[in-house]
């Protein structure tokens, strides 16, 4: 049984490595996690590096904060309606990934078969048009893929990914840069060729396996 404790402390962990990777920067990016009609989530304005548990914010469905001193992310709602939309899902993790953001500044579309891993643990990864941090248009921007993808691209503005844990979550954020990294290296050679068709098919089915064993 997860405690609210834990689970402010699972957000807490989360942090403290989006930040040590690079995955943002001072105050940037948020973390949630759901529990029942219960939503933890960072506050507003502290750095993620230094993040304590007592800090994280308890809210309902609406973004209402029931306990704890501040305001919630300025994400609030891209968060929400992730949690509207996904019944499956317990968590989302926003950060700005310095390659995944450049791959967006760069117009590479992730959505590419490239990696098999990739096909496998993510199915592809879309690009949302590009929305004012903070704003209403961030949630509407992910609104058409957040159904049928864990991992979306924000236009300028870095990644959103979601899972059915915050660790699971932040791995996808992992997997993410990590592509974005290597597409971005092998495309200082020259343009990529996306895996063949027949390969993809057969990793799609593999990744059906893979997302049904972890459920
Ligand atoms: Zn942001």
């Amino acid at each position: 049984m997860n405690t609210e404790w834990q689970l402010k402390e699972d957000i807490v962990r989360i942090c403290r490595m989006l930040h040590r990777k690079n995955y943002l920067a001072a105050t940037d990016g948020n973390v949630s996690v759901r529990l029942g009609e219960r939503v933890f989530v960072t506050p507003s304005g502290v750095h993620k590096g230094m993040m304590e548990a007592y800090q994280i914010l308890t809210i309902d469905p609406e973004g209402r904060v029931l306990s704890g001193e501040g305001k919630p992310t300025s994400e609030i709602r891209m968060h929400l309606l992730a949690y509207e939309l996904r019944p499956d899902i317990a968590a989302v993790v926003h950060a700005h990934l310095p390659y995944a953001t450049a791959c967006t500044l760069a117009g590479i579309d992730l959505l590419e078969p490239i990696l098999p891993e990739v096909v496998i643990t993510l199915g592809g990864v879309p690009t949302a048009a590009y929305a004012t941090p903070g704003s209403d248009e961030v949630p509407e921007s992910i609104r058409g893929f957040i159904k049928d993808y864990d991992a979306i691209l924000l236009s300028r503005h870095g990644a959103m990914t979601v899972g059915p844990d915050v660790t699971d979550a932040y791995n996808k954020m992992e997997k993410l840069e990590h592509t974005a990294r290597v597409v971005l290296a092998a495309r200082l050679q020259g343009p990529l060729e996306p895996l063949p068709p027949a390969e993809v098919e057969k990793l799609r089915r593999l990744g059906e396996k893979y997302r049904a064993r972890s459920k």
